[in-house]
């Protein structure tokens, strides 16, 4: 069960002040416009390897690199998890406080029936189950940037997706850093580009 994002539309005064590059931050509100909608169905689902039975749908556009998770990466005024969007497409909404998860346990899939929606905390308690948790072990020591850091605890797609949440409140950021076994502090720095400013 792989949960790495969410919607959250709530405003925080302080994250109003927090610059961002709009071309960085996934928005929504493509999915809102009927117009532009077909044209963007049409997109995703050309990326999109279906089966006529029961298995993935596996996204064969971009993907994030080893050693991050393969989730699929769809431009949509900025970089969104492939899967959240399947979901949000099929006209499925992420509630405040939620993930999309895979029930399928595949980074790739985009199948709607194979995700759901899940807390924080029970993603925490899968991703610990899976060892998915402080996925620096057995890194090389001798490189520079982002997971490639000896002390990065994010994964370059972890990083993607905590800035394709929109305006998350401190409570949001509560639970990306449970969810991602990491402070408060380090999700306030990448949601600012204080940190990993080479995405
Ligand atoms: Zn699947």
């Amino acid at each position: 069960m792989l949960c790495p994002s969410s919607a959250n539309t709530q405003q925080c005064s302080e994250e109003s002040k927090v610059r961002r590059s709009p071309k960085r931050v996934a928005r929504t509100d493509f999915l809102e416009d009927a117009q532009k909608r077909p044209q963007l169905e049409l997109r995703f689902w050309s990326k999109v390897q279906k089966t006529s039975d029961d298995k993935c749908w596996e996204w064969t556009g971009a993907v994030c690199k080893p050693p991050r998770l393969p989730y699929g990466r769809f431009t949509i005024g900025g970089v969104m998890p492939a899967h959240r969007a399947s979901w949000l497409l099929s006209g499925r909404t992420i509630p405040a406080g939620l993930f999309v998860c895979h029930r399928c346990d595949n980074p790739r899939c985009v199948r709607v029936d194979h995700l759901f929606l899940g807390t924080a905390m029970d993603n925490t308690q899968d991703c610990i189950q899976k060892g998915r948790m402080h996925r620096t072990h057995g890194r090389q020591p001798n490189t520079r940037i982002g997971t490639d850091a000896p002390s990065a605890r994010l994964s370059e797609s972890d990083v993607l997706e905590i800035r394709s949440e929109e305006n998350p409140n401190i409570q949001r950021r509560k639970e990306l850093a449970v969810r991602y076994g990491v402070t408060r502090t380090t999700i306030r720095d990448v949601l600012r580009r204080h940190t990993w400013t080479h995405l």
